[in-house]
């Protein structure tokens, strides 16, 4: 590992690291970054301060005034060297996320492949920031409107996805001629750090202000400052419902801008019309998979009667196969949890839903022989959706309940504060329609004989309700980065007035 952080510009690994620009050090507190994998410390990173935030927005604020008048595809073409630089990095950033988050190697290369994918995205999106013509009202007026780069977008990212997320918003922020400041999760700091050396390796070779990404390590004060701070047009902040609360109404206070992509409680309905042998793999992956710690995980299987008992079988013999341990190890399905207090929710969860009615069908032990995270993925069939499912624990706890009518499966998949994601299962074309209807689903995602879990970058991904309404990545999410006008010019020799209206003087 020692020399996989070397190549990607982490180099002095025993004492403070202190990289956020080129040319300047964090200024606060040390903080140590742990790999959950063996509880080792890899690093310390000294924090980001209030001071270094100051020094950081003046140098954003004026490699803006640049960056806004470079031509978007120009602008494109950088990030399409910054696409190429990943995929140079592809194999050490892989490690190094799976080492520092704990999530399997595989997920660790798939998160830097989804920067490669979403560089591309963003590079033909530089040639597409389309605008519509409108026909005017008046004589000879022409009417359109135009996209414009919005200013700082600050970017405040959660552990679990310590890399794609930033990128997701970062390309399409930079081809939309904004500047970023990324404040990532104090509990993955290295690898962002590894991402913000190769994105200025490729701004410095072109010759491109250093300001245009800026990194600042810090905790919730830093992302505090960050939201109250009437100099960041647009805050896109990554994270639990309860971080998005406090974001969205400090943003709100100064009526700034704000993306929010908060916790998800997603749920598959299995009908009676449902294929098994895509089911299970899809609910298996979708709960178990990056040990429970996606905004995506599947947590309610709401499954029709008649199959309930077959499909739970089918579970814990799937469940009995999965291989626990070092992420790293390829063999591996399952890594550990971010930290000890994750374990402790893990914990608190089980026992609320056993002391309320539920059934312990699978797991619900701790895994001390591995380390200090690491947990069984668990199954616990409950009567009623009982508060503790109605709760994101960001953990691999799978609650069952059964149905009768495909009307009762989609009220209680939508009877949950958070909106991310949904799927249903079935060969039957009336319920995958009706779950899809506007009376279906209310998620920003609903599937189809697919899970819950992961997302396609070509798709605006997000939710609704506690989810936060924010949507990134694909389709049209660029629009969030950008601030929209209206023209109207007059071609003529006259003045028309709107609505007829004359005005003789
Ligand atoms: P978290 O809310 O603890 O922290 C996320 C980020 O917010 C960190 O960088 C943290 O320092 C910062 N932060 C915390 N409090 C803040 C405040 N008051 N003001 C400003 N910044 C603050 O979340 P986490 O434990 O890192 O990540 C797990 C959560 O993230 C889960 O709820 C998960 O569902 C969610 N998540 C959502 C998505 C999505 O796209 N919807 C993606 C990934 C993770």
């Amino acid at each position: 590992m020692k020399d996989r952080l070397a190549r990607l510009g982490i180099k002095d690994i025993n004492s403070g690291i202190s990289t956020v620009l080129y040319h300047w050090n964090g200024q606060g507190e040390l903080i140590d970054s742990f790999s959950p994998t063996n509880d080792s410390r890899i690093a310390s990173v000294n924090l980001g301060s209030a001071d270094d935030f100051e020094k950081i927005l003046s140098i954003a604020q004026s490699a803006f005034l640049e960056w806004r008048t470079v031509p978007a595809p120009k602008r494109g073409e950088i990030v399409r060297q910054m696409g190429d630089s990943f995929r140079v990095h592809k194999e050490d950033l892989g490690h190094l996320v799976s080492y520092e988050m704990g999530k399997s190697l595989q997920e660790g290369l798939g998160e830097v492949q989804e920067i490669i994918d979403i560089c591309d995205f963003a590079v033909g999106l530089s040639r597409q920031l389309y605008g519509l013509t409108m026909h005017s009202e008046r004589p000879q007026h022409r009417m359109y409107e135009q996209w414009h780069p919005l200013g700082i977008v600050g970017i405040i990212s959660a552990f679990n996805f310590p890399v794609a997320v930033w990128s997701w918003n970062a390309m399409l922020a930079w081809v939309c001629g904004d500047v970023c400041v990324w404040k990532p999760s104090e509990k993955a700091p290295l690898s962002a750090i590894a991402c913000q050396n190769i994105i200025a390796k490729v701004l410095k070779d072109n010759n491109v202000s250093e300001g245009v990404s800026s990194l600042i390590v810090g905790d919730r004060n830093i992302g505090e400052l960050m939201s109250k701070d009437a100099r960041v047009a647009l805050v896109s902040a990554t994270g639990s419902t309860r971080m998005g609360k406090a974001v969205a109404q400090n943003v709100a206070a100064r009526l700034g801008k704000s993306l929010l992509e908060l916790g998800g409680n997603n749920a598959i309905i299995v009908t009676e019309n449902a294929d098994l042998k895509l089911a299970v793999p899809a609910i298996v992956f979708g709960a178990v998979g990056t040990a429970g710690q996606r905004c995506t995980s599947t947590r309610r299987l709401i499954v029709h009667n008649s199959l309930k008992d077959r499909l739970v079988e089918s579970l814990v013999s799937a469940y009995g196969q999965m291989k626990i341990g070092d992420p790293l190890n390829k063999e591996n399905h399952i890594g550990p949890l971010i930290d000890e207090a994750a374990v402790e929710m893990y914990l608190n969860a089980i026992t609320s839903a056993l002391n309320n009615g539920g059934e312990l069908k699978y797991g619900g032990n701790l895994l001390t022989n591995l380390g200090k995270c690491y947990v069984e993925p668990t199954i616990i069939e409950v009567k009623e959706q009982i508060e503790v499912v109605c709760n994101e624990t960001f953990a691999p706890i799978l609650y069952v309940m059964a149905y009768e009518t495909l009307e009762e499966a989609i009220t209680l998949q939508n009877a949950v504060p958070q909106g991310l994601s949904s799927a249903i299962f079935t060969n039957n074309m009336q319920e995958s329609e009706w779950f899809l209807s506007n009376a279906g689903s209310d998620c920003g995602i609903a599937n189809v004989n697919i899970g819950t879990s992961g997302a396609e970058i070509g798709g605006a991904f997000g939710g609704e309700k506690e989810t936060g309404g924010g949507r990134e990545s694909g389709s049209d999410a660029w629009k969030a980065y950008m601030r929209r006008q209206t023209n109207t010019i007059n071609y003529g020799k006259s003045l028309p007035l709107a609505q007829g209206i004359k005005f003789d003087f």
